[in-house]
């Protein structure tokens, strides 16, 4: 396991993944909840995601994306 992945949670699909985040989305009242999952390069699972910096730039850049991705 790589640095990048200690202390965080790894799911062995993107279906788990996002399963998980919604049910963490539910049940928490917190102000940083997972917004996103991404798969890892490092170790090939997929983990979650709260990171606000990147959510509100993927909102500004959501035209970008979507062009970009087709
Ligand atoms: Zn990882």
């Amino acid at each position: 396991m790589s640095e990048h992945c200690i202390g965080k949670k790894a799911y062995g699909s993107y279906k788990s993944a996002t399963h998980s985040m919604r049910l963490i989305r539910k049940g928490s009242s917190r102000h940083e909840v997972p917004s996103r999952v991404y798969k890892c390069g490092s170790c090939g699972n997929w983990h979650l995601t709260s990171s606000q910096d990147g959510f509100k730039e993927s909102n500004a850049r959501n035209r970008k994306w979507t062009h970009s991705r087709r």
